[in-house]
């Protein structure tokens, strides 16, 4: 989006009919969100801009224009990785991808500024402290100082089909969607609704890697995805919703992590869950210690952990959006049944439900 001048004004002109239609108030909300989503112009943005369309020619008006435009800062500590993933994006002609490591040499130079609270303060309005303040409602898990040992591709495929089935069993509103593992090394796990892919039916990929082949985390990743996005997917097509920005982050990953939450106990916040929110406008230094201390006392490799970095310090509001959309959910609704979505029965759907 910050790099995409186009989407951004066809997203201002989507607010403006959104307004013409007499949402006013969701559409200043919304107007305030793209200044500030619109605005954050991240190395981690780009990278994934660019590998999202991998169109070359649209690839060299972005890179182009983050040099000539400049980038917002990067913590210096995730240089490794962004250069990890410059140089694989092999499919950029050469020149680009030079272009592109400059672009990486002046984000680390630039220095970065937190931009959570801002996000967070729209979003959350004046529910902020009392959602923040639903940490206290939450059962403390400590999170156990060995990590479980590694499935096997094989046990991890299995796991995967027995959980989905436990859940069609206790969860009444599941569509069908399409299963697959892949080999991605970061993340957990991706659910596609149709409204979001060009595919007929909805599609779960789960990735194996070191991290997510733990029994625990494979359970609460199932948990996320089918209970969380596929529940609230389907959930959602059946609400009479007048518009849905599909965008929402808080909305959308905020549920997933309050059905994850709740069950699978194992993935019940710790403080280093928690441990997040006081980061809301902390400065380069202690975000830089902290983040990968919160992932590694997770029992995260290295790896993950300077990949959690990057994604608290590049994209803003992701990783926050996701546990306190959760805390505000069960502060407001308790522990989540298969009907808890009713309440946003007939209402537009987006951030703005919290606050609004
Ligand atoms: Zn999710």
């Amino acid at each position: 989006m910050p790099f995409d001048r186009q989407l951004q004004q066809v997203v201002a002109e989507s607010i403006r009919e959104l307004e013409r239609d007499g949402f006013a108030r969701h559409g200043s909300f919304m107007r305030d969100l793209l200044a500030i989503a619109g605005s954050h112009r991240s190395v981690g943005n780009l990278l994934d801009a660019l590998e999202a369309d991998r169109d070359v020619d649209a690839a060299r008006v972005a890179v182009a224009d983050a040099l000539d435009g400049g980038t917002t800062g990067s913590i210096p500590a995730i240089e490794p990785l962004l250069r990890d993933r410059v140089a694989d994006a092999k499919w950029l002609p050469p020149a680009v991808q030079i272009d592109l490591s400059l672009v990486v040499d002046r984000a680390i130079r630039t220095p970065w500024r937190n931009a959570h609270g801002d996000l967070m303060r729209l979003v959350f309005g004046d529910q902020l402290s009392g959602t923040v303040a639903a940490t206290k409602m939450m059962p403390r898990v400590q999170s156990s100082p060995d990590p479980p040992a590694r499935l096997s591709r094989r046990d991890f495929e299995g796991v995967v089909q027995r959980e989905i089935a436990a859940l069609r069993e206790s969860w009444s509103v599941l569509p069908e969607f399409a299963v697959s593992t892949d080999d991605a090394p970061d993340g957990f796990g991706e659910y596609w609704p149709t409204e979001l892919s060009a595919d007929a039916t909805d599609r779960l990929v789960m990735h194996y890697n070191p991290d997510s082949a733990r029994a625990d985390t494979l359970r609460a990743t199932l948990a996320h995805e089918v209970a969380g996005h596929a529940a609230f997917y389907t959930a959602v097509r059946n609400l009479g919703a007048p518009w849905f920005d599909h965008g929402a982050f808080a909305l959308v990953e905020g549920w997933a992590t309050w059905a994850e939450w709740h069950l699978a106990p194992i993935a019940a916040p710790g403080p280093e869950t928690f441990g997040l929110i006081g980061l809301l406008d902390a400065e380069c230094d202690e975000v830089s210690r902290r983040v990968p201390q919160l992932a590694r006392a997770r029992g995260y490799s290295d790896r993950a952990a300077l990949y959690s970095l990057m994604l608290f310090s590049e994209h803003p509001g992701l990783q926050l959006s996701y546990v306190l959309g959760g805390l505000w959910l069960t502060r407001e609704l308790g522990a989540p049944k298969a009907e808890s979505l009713e309440f946003l029965r007939g209402r537009p759907l987006g951030d703005f439900v919290f606050s609004m």
